[in-house]
């Protein structure tokens, strides 16, 4: 079988095609044929060996994937079952979904939801499942659809797009920000009713004119403290990445006088009903046209130089690789 693997020569990070044995994969009591991979901005950073995401090599990347059970000694699990998984350290410490097939905890996957097929579950993948635990924050923030505008940062990237995406879906008026031009008519095509220039969020001071009911962050640092002084009083940030930095140059002001919460969002160790719940949401709340719009297909071969895209903020959307 097939799989990209990543190996460390003098430092740096290799990445290439190989032929491995069923044998050589990690202890688990489930194996699955994978059918559709995807790539995160952590698969980038492990890939291009530009985050120190991988300490073991050699390691098959590969974050979250979906396909059919090969074989099985979980009860919960059974041969020819649809499942899908994202998160739990798989690509970064346990052998991932690069590969024509993969051996996992059972406690690790999920049973493709119905209304879902494994090309779909995999152009929402860990950055979709991601979005949509920003989303549930806020509205467990109280955060409603006539409360005003949320703002969504990073707007055309995976966890962007699918934010942008869901809220529009869910009512809600959404400012999308982006750093690039090219990008504008994919997000208002997602649902975005305006589009902000992320020039504008270089500097900030640490209370600003109050415009955002919520905030979906995906980038951290200047951008994240921008947002937060200008969030309306009692609003709420979910912020999940770090795609600009994980600095986070801010003041206490924001906190202290305009009751504004700071709720950070994890996908990785996300417990299972949450889980469960996420994926039932994406089901019922993702409209059918983003399947259309949001995905770049690749083959495996293709993940090295579409990682390097990715770093280079060169792609939008998510991008989905077929393995079967
Ligand atoms: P993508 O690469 O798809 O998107 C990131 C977006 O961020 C880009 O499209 C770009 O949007 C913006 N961006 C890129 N570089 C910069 C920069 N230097 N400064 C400011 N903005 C930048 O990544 P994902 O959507 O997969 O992930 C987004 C972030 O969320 C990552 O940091 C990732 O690690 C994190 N994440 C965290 C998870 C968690 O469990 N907490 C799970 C999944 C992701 P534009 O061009 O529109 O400005």
């Amino acid at each position: 079988m097939q799989a990209l693997i990543l190996e460390q020569h003098d430092g740096k990070t290799h990445a290439s095609v190989q032929a491995i044995e069923e044998s050589q994969l990690p202890q688990g009591d489930v194996t699955v044929d994978i059918q559709w991979s995807s790539l995160n901005y952590k698969d980038a950073l492990a890939i291009t060996g530009k985050g120190k995401i991988i300490r073991n090599f050699p390691m098959i990347p590969g974050i979250d994937f979906a396909g059919v059970v090969h074989s099985s000694e979980d009860p919960r699990f059974h041969a020819g079952q649809q499942v899908l998984l994202t998160g739990w350290g798989v690509g970064e410490n346990h052998w991932g979904g690069l590969s024509q097939r993969a051996r996992v905890q059972g406690d690790w996957l999920v049973a493709q939801p119905k209304g879902l097929d494994a090309r779909q579950a995999m152009i929402i993948g860990t950055a979709g499942f991601t979005a949509m635990l920003c989303v549930m924050a806020l509205e467990d923030a109280g955060v409603r659809p006539q409360d005003g505008e949320i703002v969504v940062t990073g707007a055309s990237g995976g966890v962007g797009s699918t934010a942008v995406a869901l809220l529009h879906k869910l009512g809600y008026p959404v400012a999308a920000v982006s750093g690039r031009e090219s990008t504008h008519d994919y997000l208002r095509s997602l649902g975005a009713n305006r589009i902000l220039s992320r020039d504008e969020f270089a500097e900030t001071r640490p209370l600003e004119k109050q415009l955002w009911a919520g905030a979906v962050d995906t980038v951290g640092d200047k951008v994240l403290a921008k947002v937060l002084a200008q969030m309306n009083y009692g609003g709420c940030v979910a912020a999940c990445g770090l795609a600009g930095g994980f600095a986070l140059p801010t003041t206490v002001m924001p906190f202290i006088l305009r009751n504004v919460r700071l709720q950070g969002v994890d996908s990785v160790m996300t417990p299972a009903a949450r889980r469960a719940e996420a994926w039932q949401r994406l089901v019922q709340d993702l409209p059918s046209s983003f399947y259309n719009q949001s995905a770049t297909e690749i083959t495996l071969a293709q993940a090295p130089e579409f990682a390097d895209k990715i770093m280079n903020n060169q792609i939008q959307g998510r991008t989905l690789v077929k393995i079967a």
